[in-house]
């Protein structure tokens, strides 16, 4: 269970709506249009979805309505993030041509409070008594299918014409000798700690490791982050990645990349930790370690085989390309089923299971465009395919692309690390995809993301206007260094920068 400490105002506020004290499961009825089995952003948003066409929902969870995005992942990570760039931009100030005390104290206990305070007020869109108004049964406990249409949640058997799993993911547990009895961190327990850490280990350079390393350094914490492969984000284009671990540097985080964590003792009450790097071994002694090493679908005593719905531990519950798991009355969405584990995703993806399920729907899940975004500083943010990914569908690609230190904003802000790069099929404006390192990559995006649903290519970008000076310019750019590829006279010298490849 996420943990619920501290027990402070802010925290009494958000567990009275995500999990009432005094609640007590409603009876059930004869049978329901839709049972969803986890209440995180997949859950609800299912529920609501169903809900809003007529039927008869329940909605069963067993900790905490909301799920990791809103306890333990998205919410309180980004509020924390927040405050981190402010102690960055305060020590930064010189650059600025601003003053601060050269001595800044960084106040862990009030930064805490303030992301609970914030957790509180966002759980307002999952709570339970809100829900029920809206007509759904909201049912706490465990919930296991017993039979191919039937779900059991303590005493009570909910019989479906339809179910939806929606139990999300856990933190993975990374195999290291030692490490258990030494006691670590995940998600599910680091935005419970009241006092900062004074030394801490990050395991793991995906987005969770990424994310929390750098904000924690800049509170104040000497930090290691260690990963296996020789860049972070192994998913990302590998200029992002290289962008990402110079930043690291900048911000004085002791990167260990090519290295694993071979095991973890406790010595004089500080945790020693073994790593080797090809043939070199060293120790690093550490106060608290943070592993990052991923997420596992929830699949286990949720009674798949009772149900008869297909699964394997990497993957989760197998769905096809509608939802749909190997039982025809059982759909699954989000983090349990699918490889994009976002919450934009989560949230898509209860609803095409919704409409699919219950309202004749025919939407296929891979007609989606996903776009993500790591948090760090800067930010990491990719839509589409990636080159390698085109080049294995054998699609000829052309890539624009424009450095940061080439659009005006970015140069006034001081935030020049970064580039936009757009991937189009070669020989057409069509875009495949684009990777965004910038300062507000996660915002930028969305441009783009908007122009492939759309299928708008970069002809038509070349023509939207953005209000001088913004970093979205460098997409226009790009869109113009296209133009260019056409007809290179024409273009204006506002629009120079860029290159191709
Ligand atoms: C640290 C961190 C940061 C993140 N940051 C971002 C971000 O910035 N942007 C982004 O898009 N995504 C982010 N994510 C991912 C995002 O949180 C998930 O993709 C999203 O929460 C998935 O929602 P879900 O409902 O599918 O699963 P979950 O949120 O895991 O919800 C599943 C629910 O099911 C319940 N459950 C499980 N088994 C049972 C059972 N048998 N009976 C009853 N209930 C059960 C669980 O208690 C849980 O409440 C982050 C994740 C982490 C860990």
């Amino acid at each position: 269970m996420p943990s619920t400490a501290p027990d402070d105002a802010a925290d009494r506020a958000r567990l009275r709506r995500v999990r009432p004290p005094d609640w007590r499961n409603p009876a059930p009825a004869a049978r329901y249009d839709l049972v969803i089995v986890g209440g995180g952003t997949t859950g609800v948003v299912a529920a609501q979805a169903a809900a809003a066409l007529g039927k008869k929902v329940a909605l069963v969870e067993r900790y905490l309505l909301g799920g990791n995005c809103l306890h333990i992942g998205c919410v309180p990570s980004k509020a924390l993030i927040r405050t981190s760039r402010l102690y960055a931009e305060m020590r930064d100030a010189e650059r600025y041509g601003a003053q601060v005390p050269t001595d800044i104290h960084v106040d862990f206990p009030a930064l805490m409070e303030r992301m609970r305070a914030i957790r509180a007020r966002l759980s307002r869109s999952c709570s339970a008594p809100e829900l029920v108004a809206m007509g759904i049964d909201v049912f706490f406990g465990l919930g296991r299918f017993v039979s191919p249409v039937a779900v059991q949640v303590g005493a009570a058997t909910l019989r479906f014409r339809k179910a939806l799993i929606a139990t999300g993911a856990r933190p993975d547990t990374p195999p290291i000798p030692g490490l258990v009895a030494a006691g670590y961190y995940t998600n599910a327990s680091v935005f419970d700690l009241t006092t900062l850490p004074s030394r801490l280990l990050v395991v793991g350079g995906g987005p969770l490791g990424c994310e929390m390393a750098q904000a924690f350094c800049r509170f104040g914490a000497h930090t290691t982050i260690v990963q296996h492969w020789p860049l972070f984000l192994p998913r990302e284009e590998r200029d992002a990645a290289q962008i990402l671990s110079d930043a690291f540097a900048r911000d004085g985080i002791a990167v260990r990349l090519n290295t694993e964590v071979v095991g973890v003792r406790v010595e004089h009450g500080q945790k020693l930790v073994d790593l080797v790097s090809a043939d070199y071994h060293n120790t690093i002694a550490t106060d608290a370690i943070l592993a990052g090493t991923g997420r596992v679908p929830s699949v286990e005593g949720l009674g798949l085989e009772a149900a008869g719905v297909a699964y394997d531990r990497h993957r989760g519950v197998h769905v096809d390309d509608f939802l749909r798991t190997s039982n025809r009355h059982i759909h699954a969405a989000g983090d349990v089923c699918l490889d994009e584990k976002f919450n934009d995703t989560a949230d898509a993806s209860a609803r095409i299971a919704v409409r699919n399920a219950l309202a004749h729907g025919h939407e296929r899940f891979s007609a989606m465009t996903i776009p993500w975004c790591t948090y760090t500083d800067p930010e990491i943010a990719h839509v589409g395919l990636y080159v390698r990914q085109a080049r294995e569908r054998k699609i000829p690609v052309k890539t624009f692309t424009i450095l940061m230190h080439d659009v005006d904003r970015a140069v006034a802000d001081s935030e020049e690390a970064g580039f936009v790069k757009i991937h189009v099929r070669e020989g057409t404006d069509r875009i495949l995809g684009a990777t965004i390192v910038a300062r507000h990559a996660g915002e930028m995006i969305s441009e783009i993301t908007l122009a492939m649903v759309a299928d708008a290519g970069l002809r038509t970008l070349s023509r939207v206007m953005h209000p001088y000076p913004t970093q979205a310019e460098a997409i226009t750019k790009a869109a113009a260094a296209y133009l260019r590829t056409l007809r290179p006279r024409t273009v204006t010298s506002r629009r120079r920068g860029g290159f191709q490849s």
